[in-house]
């Protein structure tokens, strides 16, 4: 069974009753989350339950060693992580025979968390897990449970390899939010081939913020780094000392005697667009209940937003009410923080999404989001801190300029309709398969019965290893004979390659690890590296140590990598008819080299200049979409005077940017090839690839929502008001070729053509 409903809507105690009854009844729960924190907080709800039959106990890396012998004989109600059930669990099942054996339910929780390469690893360990149960002769129930997503139990089945029942429909009550879509404006500036240059997101936060403080709406305001969060506290604060001191000259629209959101010559034009009806399904608790036209100030009157009352606010000390919240605050200081908003002291709060973990924050009205956070699932959870006890509550999404952040606030119905973004893995994966293969083998000798459990590919994978020396074949099934440890062979985080370790020169702390592929664009020398929201300088990256040194900095500006792609395809293994075009799904070869790095002013968005890189090109098989048009098309659009390269190559920078709509991936995972005339095809073709090796699902969804995936690319392009291609739409910071050439209108047109009914002849 996988529950899929949106945040607070009670999920958790759908799998409690029936995981708790199990104990009761004599039966065993295992309970697996993606982290630690979520773990801990579980087992201090089951305490809070008081109920002396249920033995919880979480068993994870902390674990103390005389502890963990009690939890395998005691423990009834066991919470780990999946990285625990791979490494301790499963190799060591004979000693948690007794647990196995009972085993009635597995919960599977924040499942969304299980996506791409991880997801695909994860894939594998509940088959193994399923393996081990079924021979202590237990075959437990699996209960998932996921934020909001299209196709939630085929994406359950590819998780677990079971079938799966849905349940979507919410019924949790809820007070309304307003929603509204904001889309900074254009500024003068110029940027790459002369582009306009957005206002950036982060500029416009702390405008909203300071507005909403001034109405002492208490407001939270999510950014993405801390130095981008305490930008936005200190420009609100420097807002509010202006308007407190009457300086208002440096914030023209913000005057404390009018409303303070109300729209003026110089307000940026909201997008206010909202969705005709309430959606029964999905995220339906965060809805806009009453259409949050922001065009007037009565309209925002008609949000009832709890404020302060009329006329007490202490102007001179608004500034001090609007505070930066850290990562890495001491519990205490934490729960300062959350006193001091819940008491209305701290009217304005801007943080990084460190706060996600860790901090209880409720009685909010209003919360700020700069910038797409990247999947639904946390644009929900951050919308849903706003709204104290049954009173309206406001959420604004502000546009980053980012092709898909462009789309999603000219179509709401993207966001308030049923969810297209679905959580993709591919268990099928070889390069994940495999050490699972031997992982299992080493568990339980593998019989040709046990390898169906595995995918369709497991029985050809294992005759492979069998080959390469891994596996040894006997006429029981497959053994696993070799010294070393077989769980070893899976780096279920990573996603393949040795990784490069992140040190910080002055201290030698290990800040984390970056696998090799990732490094060449996440910590080149020169790179600006974010870490759990703190900002670093790459000093330099050594790929022969493996390792990259850095040093904490506040540089102004943040840097984009910049690759050069070149494609050759090795196998189709699907392939339809789009219109006149061909879409396929298939095999890829793809070489990468990082060839310079792009640095960016964080405040204005500014280009600043464009460093090159001296790193080796990388080599990697995986799978990948792509398109062709026949040459008699392409000849028609030339006819035209359609630049066909630019077309075909500002299709793919915006196509990239859109598949994040339909597959849980970030713009990062994925990449891309265009051109006029490719080779193994003899077409024009532009290539879409999972940026993993092996593959991680991506493409496979973008193949399998061709249509709907190409026409959100065409309509990102066609609502972007500039006139020939800026960043919101057509240009990518990580185009290895400086963004040319690019034709806007013939990427319409291409897209056009590839979308439209196939002629009859
Ligand atoms: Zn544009
Ligand atoms: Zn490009």
């Amino acid at each position: 069974m996988i529950i899929s409903t949106g945040t607070a809507s009670g999920k958790s105690l759908a799998y409690l009753v029936p995981a708790v009854t199990s104990a009761l009844e004599g039966g065993t729960v295992l309970y697996l989350t993606p982290t630690k924190a979520l773990a801990a907080d579980q087992l201090r709800g089951l305490r809070e339950l008081r109920i002396t039959q249920v033995r919880a106990a979480t068993f994870d890396g902390d674990t103390p060693f005389e502890e963990r012998a009690w939890v395998r004989q005691q423990a009834n109600y066991v919470l780990t992580n999946p990285d625990m059930l791979h490494r301790a669990l499963l190799p060591q099942h004979a000693r948690w025979s007794s647990f196995f054996r009972r085993l009635r339910i597995v919960v599977v929780d924040e499942c969304h968390g299980y996506r791409g390469v991880f997801g695909s690893h994860v894939a594998q360990i509940l088959r193994r897990l399923r393996r081990v149960c079924s021979r202590y002769g237990a075959a437990p129930v699996f209960v998932l449970a996921s934020a909001t997503a299209s196709e939630p139990a085929a994406f359950g089945t590819r998780l677990t390899g079971l079938e799966m029942d849905e349940v979507t429909s919410d019924a949790s009550p809820k007070g309304s939010t307003t929603f509204a879509l904001w889309e900074p404006p254009l500024t003068d500036l110029r940027g790459e081939g002369g582009a306009p240059v957005r206002r950036t997101a982060t500029a416009e936060t702390a405008d909203l913020l300071a507005d909403l403080v001034l109405a002492e709406v208490r407001t939270l305001a999510f950014v993405r780094s801390r130095r981008g969060a305490e930008t936005v506290a200190l420009t609100a604060r420097a807002k509010l000392e202006d308007v407190a001191f009457g300086l208002p000259r440096h914030f023209p629209h913000l005057d404390p005697r009018s409303n303070p959101m109300s729209p003026s010559e110089t307000l940026p034009s909201p997008h206010p667009e909202a969705p005709a009806a309430q959606e029964p399904l999905g995220a339906s608790e965060t809805l806009t209940t009453r259409p949050p036209s922001l065009e007037s100030p009565d309209d925002l009157e008609a949000v009832d937003l709890p404020r302060g009352p009329s006329g007490s606010v202490a102007l001179a000390d608004l500034p001090s009410r609007v505070a930066a919240y850290r990562a890495g605050y001491l519990s205490e200081d934490r729960r300062g923080l959350e006193r001091s908003l819940r008491s209305g002291e701290l009217l304005g709060l801007a943080t990084t999404n460190a706060l996600e973990l860790g901090v209880d924050v409720s009685g909010l009205d209003a919360v700020l989001i700069a910038g797409w956070p990247g999947t639904r699932a946390s644009l929900w959870q951050q919308a849903g801190r706003a709204g104290r006890s049954g009173k309206d509550a406001l959420a604004v999404l502000v546009a980053r300029d980012d092709p898909l952040d462009t789309y999603l606030v000219h179509h709401p119905e993207a966001l308030f309709g049923r969810p297209v973004e679905a959580i993709v893995l591919d268990p099928d994966n070889p390069y994940v398969l495999g050490p699972h293969l031997c992982a299992a083998a080493a568990e339980i000798p593998l019989a040709d019965d046990d390898l169906p459990l595995f995918g369709p590919t497991a029985h050809a994978l294992a005759d492979d290893l069998v080959e390469q020396g891994m596996l040894r074949r006997r006429p029981t099934g497959y053994f696993w004979t070799r010294r070393e440890r077989a769980t070893d062979l899976a780096d279920i985080r990573g996603s393949g390659g040795a990784p490069v370790q992140v040190v910080e020169s002055a201290t030698g702390r290990l800040l984390g690890t970056v696998d090799e592929p990732s490094a060449h664009t996440t910590v080149h020398t020169g790179a600006v590296y974010l870490h759990q929201g703190e900002t670093f300088l790459v000093e330099l990256l050594d790929l022969e140590a493996g390792v990259a040194l850095v040093s904490a900095s506040e540089p102004d500006y943040s840097t984009f990598a910049r690759d050069v792609t070149e494609i050759s395809v090795l196998s189709s293994i699907r392939s339809h008819q789009l219109g006149t075009a061909c879409l396929t799904f298939g095999e890829v070869e793809v070489t990468r080299q990082v060839v310079s790095y792009l640095k960016r002013r964080v405040q204005t968005g500014e280009m600043l200049g464009d460093e090159p890189l001296d790193l080796p090109p990388r080599t990697l098989r995986t799978r990948a979409v792509w398109w062709t048009l026949p040459a008699s098309e392409v000849a028609a659009l030339a006819e035209d005077g359609i630049d066909l390269g630019g077309a075909a190559h500002a299709a793919e920078h915006a196509s990239i940017g859109l598949l994040p709509l339909f597959a849980t991936c970030d713009r990062w995972d994925i990449g891309g090839v265009s051109t006029e005339l490719h080779a193994d095809t003899g077409l024009l073709t532009v290539f879409v690839y999972d940026g993993h090796e092996g593959g991680a699902g991506f493409a496979e969804r973008g193949y399998a929502r061709a249509t709907d995936w190409l026409t959100a690319t065409r309509e990102a392009i066609a609502s972007c008001e500039c006139e020939r291609g800026c960043p919101s739409c057509i240009q990518s910071p990580k185009c290895g070729n400086g963004n040319e050439p690019l034709d806007k209108a013939g990427a319409i047109r291409l897209l056009d053509t590839l979308l439209a009914p196939v002629r009859v002849a």
